[in-house]
């Protein structure tokens, strides 16, 4: 040992009085020299030495490829912040805790090859609980936070912290994508940045309300304009963050996306109305009806009364039987509305002979009109189970529209697809037309929707409830300028879809 330190008074005084335990090693983890807190560690009598001993004999079997993994990486000369804990065994066998570091090569000291360890032994148990008790807590401050920021992060909500001025803290990937801007996009800025001037003032009334009541909780539906153009809805909850000393510091914002909820909400509505619009107009039309015919059959018996030099008066009364009979037909329309097919009134449908017989009925108007059908058709028998009567309603209905779309003229083309999955059988009907724009296309199935002068706006509704009615599906395609196409699918005749 002396001639280990004989240089380095300064160096061992320190040593001796310094509350670590120190321990000079050997490469070869032979015990160079100690100093007293280290042989105290030990439980060594004054008159022991431990110097030419294995320090690895006094580190249990189990934690030596720890330490000597823990002196490989010791820094050259000066320490790193590489402390860890190690259990010893003392002289007496007793198993102790110390806290290590140390380094490698006193160059500097001008002693190389030697371990150097400062070791802070945790012996005293009210240091050991409280290091045990710091450590916990802070294992636990972290596990927790890791855990919150984690559920903050992945969480399926919107979650957003705002300050007290409304500047936004924090938030999180659902409100991200919600809005549809990047995280670096939304922290940092005031929410009126975020969302646009509508959206902006119903959230400054929550946020005044939240300030000024008693109130920790407020909700609304928003709906905002995404930077596509595209809206989306959002139920929006804001709630106040209290302190630990209850004073309300911070906002969170709760999002949530009802964008679909409401579309299928508004879509129920929408069904619901027109269901009902129908079963009105039904009602009424079979009010009106029995006073109209009772007019008709009067206005008949005058007109049966006149006399031969009575013409004039003829010219009025036909006239207002015209128009009564008209009335009469409009009337007739608006009573089918709520009638359903009885299963009886099904039978075979051949599709097609539907379909030829709709372009026999309207060849006048297609000829007046220069239009010229197109319908290639050479299938089997597409046979569906319905009501001949509604389903050439429909395709008549359709025609007639496309006849209508092509004053100047032009091609419809008339066609029967048959679909494997489900099976059955879809017709097309598609034009030359103008096409149809898009705040018409919107009301396409209101009924008493009508852009004609002469229109009654029943037919599209109509078909649609007819279709409806056969399990079947109706939709259209259009494009302004170029023509539209409706397309009406059927069950086939062998396995009619069930209606959902
Ligand atoms: P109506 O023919 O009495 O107006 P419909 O319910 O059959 O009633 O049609 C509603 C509206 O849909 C029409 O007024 C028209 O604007 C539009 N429409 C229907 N079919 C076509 C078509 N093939 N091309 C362009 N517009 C169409």
């Amino acid at each position: 040992m002396e001639n280990v330190m004989s240089n380095q008074h300064f160096f061992k005084n320190i040593l001796d009085v310094t509350p670590f335990a120190c321990l000079l090693m050997a490469d070869t983890l032979e015990i160079k020299y100690m100093n007293p807190v280290m042989s105290e560690f030990f439980s060594m009598d004054s008159g022991r030495d431990m110097t030419g001993e294995a320090f690895l004999k006094h580190i249990p079997e189990e934690d030596q490829t720890a330490f000597l993994t823990f002196i490989n990486q010791l820094g050259e000369s000066q320490p790193t912040q590489n402390w860890q804990l190690f259990s010893i065994l003392d002289s007496e066998g007793s198993e102790k805790i110390i806290l290590f570091n140390g380094i490698h090569n006193l160059r500097n000291c001008g002693d190389e090859g030697v371990y150097f360890l400062a070791g802070m032994p945790i012996v005293d148990n009210h240091l050991g609980n409280i290091l045990t008790k710091n450590l916990e807590e802070k294992l636990q401050n972290r596990f927790s936070q890791s855990k919150y920021e984690s559920i903050f992060e992945s969480a399926t909500i919107g979650i957003t912290i705002l300050d007290r001025r409304g500047r936004i803290e924090d938030t999180n990937k659902t409100f991200s994508a919600q809005v549809c801007l990047g995280k670096e996009e939304i922290i940092g800025n005031h929410y009126s940045k975020i969302f646009y001037h509508e959206t902006t003032q119903k959230l400054n009334t929550l946020m005044a309300h939240l300030r000024n009541k008693d109130k920790y909780l407020t909700k609304d539906v928003l709906t905002i304009t995404l930077p596509d153009q595209s809206h989306s809805i959002l139920e929006i909850s804001i709630a106040k963050i209290t302190d630990v000393e209850g004073h309300a510091g911070k906002f969170m914002v709760i999002t949530e996306d009802i964008t679909d909820q409401e579309d299928t909400h508004t879509a129920l509505l929408q069904s619901e109305k027109l269901a009902l619009t129908g079963r009105l107009a039904a009602s009424l039309a079979h009010e009106i009806n029995n006073p109209l015919q009772t007019s008709l059959g009067c206005l008949g018996l005058v007109e049966e009364m006149l006399e031969e030099d009575d013409e004039d008066l003829r010219i009025y009364i036909e006239m207002a039987m015209e128009e009564l009979q008209r009335s009469a037909r409009i009337v007739k329309k608006l009573r089918d509305l709520n009638r359903k097919t009885e299963p009886s009134e099904k039978s075979t449908v051949n599709l097609q002979e539907i379909l030829q017989g709709v372009l026999v009925l309207t060849k006048n108007r297609l000829s007046d009109r220069s239009i010229v059908p197109i319908f290639p058709y050479q299938g089997q028998t597409p046979n569906i189970l319905g009501s001949q009567d509604q389903i050439q309603q429909v395709v008549l209905n359709l025609v007639m529209n496309a006849i209508d779309a092509l004053p100047e003229g032009g091609n419809i083309y008339l066609d029967i697809l048959e679909t494997e999955n489900p099976p059955g059988y879809e017709i097309k009907v598609r034009d030359t037309g103008q096409g149809i724009p898009q705040d018409v296309m919107k009301n396409l199935f209101n009924p008493f929707f009508t852009t004609k002068e002469e229109g009654l706006g029943l037919g599209l509704y109509i078909s649609k409830r007819i279709i409806d009615d056969h399990n079947g599906k109706m939709n259209v395609k259009s494009e302004p300028g170029k023509g539209t196409v409706f397309n009406v699918w059927l069950p086939g005749l062998a396995n009619p879809a069930e209606k959902e």
